[in-house]
Order: structure tokens, then C-alpha cells, then sequence
């Protein structure tokens, strides 16, 4: 689920508690009025005050600030003699009072009276869980509690990369402690964006979703996609297709951006100018922006264009992680 899904579906949820809010309003309020014989005259009087002030004003021609004092005043005395009505009948003094869930927002999702208006607190809330139920259940869910160092194997590796008796668990520690790094650093990283390099099988989706939820729990705007999703999302921009915009726009917009198996997306016609679009405009603000690819630096060359690969060369901005070991997923561990 995008961000902009999560907002509408808060928004709906809302909507449906405000309502409810004032239906159980409406029941208490009549539970009281007929246990309480002048409650309804209190409350028309209280509802007709604006109305009865403004005559009072016209009639009686004062300043404006008389006016309005003198209707806060009457207004005050009312609650007073409801709340007194109330309490003397068996019911709690707020009995009529509409009850938010959240009183900061009055349950419409922002903080009431703010201009322009700011997202409450409780509302963030609620769309990160949207966001993360949404989440766990789909492609990146793992995180690095999930790490079993146990179940990967422990057997000295050989390999002209390889340092002299490493084991594949010491070499995939070693890059999780990279991974980790990056975001306990966050957003302080000398770096803003990472590309994590290896074959199949070594665990590149792994820690890349290790590394989203890390960052969503630190509560930052991030967003993963696999390559495919950033393909489908290029190719709906560029066939305008509904929605397509601000789905294109959350990319670029993520505060963290993780793209899964680049370089294994079907290539289309203009994709490689929205790649480029993407990148420029991520690398131009400084977000940060986490890539794996099963393609070393040379085959990434071959694969996309010029503007691309000066984009993705760049060494100010990128840090590379190459992954290095055997398959994990043939060791049937
Ligand atoms: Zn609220």
C-alpha cells in the first residue's frame, strides 16, 4: 500500500468514527433529555445563542467586544446549569459532551484549528500501521532480528575474491554489520545511497528489506519496490495512466528509496529517461536510495546508457557492497 492509499483509508476511517462519535452523542443525549424534563429547552438555548446574541446586538447597538463577551458569558452559565442538571439527575457532568477517540484532533486526522493544517499525531500512527501491516505481509518484510547467523553454513570459502579463510557465515556477518551500519548512521551517512552487488542466493533481498524495516521503525519515509514495480510504475507515467504521477512521485519523494534486482527489469522504450529522472532528482537532494543488482559495475555498463551509468558511477554519492560466497539457497540450510 503507497502512502497516498494509507491516507485515504485513515481518511475513510475517520470519517466513519466521527460518525459514530456523534450518533453515540445523539443516544446519550436523548437518554438524558428524557430523564432530565428542561435539558431540551437548555440546549435549543444554547444552540439559538449566536442567533439571540446577534439580536441582542442589533437591538442594542454596544461594541463588538460586548457583544461577544456577553455571549461568552451566557454560554459559560448554560454549561453550567446543564452540567448541573445532569449531575443532580444520576448522569456524569460531561454526559452529553461528544466524545472523541482523539481530542487533539477531534478525529478528523488533523490537529484541530491548525492553519495550514498539521497531521495529528495519532493519524501518522494509523497510517504507519496501514502501512506496515501491508508491509509485513508482503515481499520486504524481514528484518534484522530475523538474521539465524546458525543457518548460514560455516565452511572456509575459496575464491580469488575471497580473503584466505573466511567462511561464507563470517562473509555474510560482515556485510549485515555494513548494512546495519548505514542505518544506525542514517541520515548521517557519508554516502546516501548503496548499492549492494552479489549473485543469486547470497541474501541481497534479504538485507535490503532488513535495511527498509530498520529505517520505517526509525520511522522514515521509505519505500521499496522491486525492480518490476519500478518498471510498472514508469511505464503507467508514461502511458498517463491514473494514479501513475503520484506514484512515480512517491519515488522520488521517499525520504529512502529501495529498488530489489535492478537490472533484471523488462527494458521499454523512455525507461531509462525516468530511471534517469529518478536518480538525478534523488542524487540533486541528497535522499537516500539503496539498490541491489546481481550486476557488477562492467555488466550495469552494458545494460543501460551512458546518462544512466555516469549517474550510477558517481562515487560522491554511492557506496558499494559486493556480496561474495556460494548460493545460500543450495545449501538447503
Ligand atoms: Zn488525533
Amino acid at each position: 500500500m503507497t502512502r497516498s492509499q494509507a491516507i485515504d483509508k485513515a481518511l475513510e476511517y475517520y470519517s466513519k468514527r466521527r460518525q459514530d462519535a456523534e450518533r453515540q452523542q445523539d443516544e446519550r443525549e436523548a437518554k438524558a433529555a428524557s430523564a432530565i424534563p428542561e435539558l431540551r429547552s437548555l440546549l435549543s438555548e444554547r444552540a439559538a445563542l449566536p442567533l439571540s446574541t446577534l439580536k441582542l446586538a442589533i437591538s442594542q447597538p454596544g461594541s463588538a467586544s460586548d457583544v461577544a463577551e456577553l455571549m461568552r458569558q451566557k454560554g459559560l452559565e448554560l454549561n453550567r446549569r446543564i452540567r448541573k442538571a445532569l449531575s443532580e439527575a444520576g448522569f456524569p457532568e460531561d454526559y452529553i459532551s461528544i466524545k472523541y477517540e482523539c481530542e487533539n484532533c477531534r478525529d478528523t486526522g488533523y490537529v484541530h484549528g491548525s492553519m495550514p493544517p498539521e497531521m495529528c499525531a495519532c493519524f501518522e500512527k494509523r497510517i504507519f500501521r496501514l502501512m506496515n501491516e501491508d508491509r509485513k505481509n508482503g515481499a520486504f518484510g524481514a528484518c534484522f532480528e530475523d538474521f539465524d547467523e546458525n543457518a548460514i553454513p560455516d565452511k572456509v570459502l575459496a575464491g580469488e575474491r575471497i580473503p584466505q579463510n573466511t567462511t561464507q557465515r563470517q562473509l555474510t556477518l560482515r556485510a549485515r554489520d555494513v548494512c546495519r551500519a548505514y542505518c544506525d548512521r542514517y541520515p548521517e551517512n557519508q554516502s546516501h545511497g548503496f548499492i549492494i552487488h552479489g549473485n543469486a542466493g547470497l541474501g541481497k533481498t534479504f538485507l535490503l528489506s532488513c535495511m527498509y524495516n530498520e529505517l520505517i521503525s526509525k520511522g522514515v519515509n521509505a519505500i521499496a519496490v522491486s525492480s518490476y514495480e519500478l518498471m510498472e510504475r514508469i511505464r503507467s507515467k508514461f502511458f498517463h495512466l491514473e494514479n501513475a504521477d503520484e506514484a512515480f512521485d512517491e519515488l522520488i519523494d521517499a525520504d529512502a528509496l529501495f529498488i530489489d534486482d535492478l537490472g533484471v527489469e523488462p527494458m521499454m522504450r523512455n525507461t531509462e529517461e525516468f530511471l534517469c529522472m529518478l536518480l538525478n532528482a534523488r542524487m540533486d537532494s541528497q535522499k537516500h536510495t539503496v539498490i541491489t543488482t546481481n550486476l557488477m559495475q562492467a555488466q550495469l555498463l552494458d545494460r543501460y546508457s551512458e546518462r544512466v551509468m555516469s549517474r550510477l558511477a558517481d562515487r560522491r554519492y554511492w557506496f558499494h557492497l559486493q556480496l561474495l560466497g556460494d548460493d545460500l539457497r543450495r545449501h538447503g540450510q
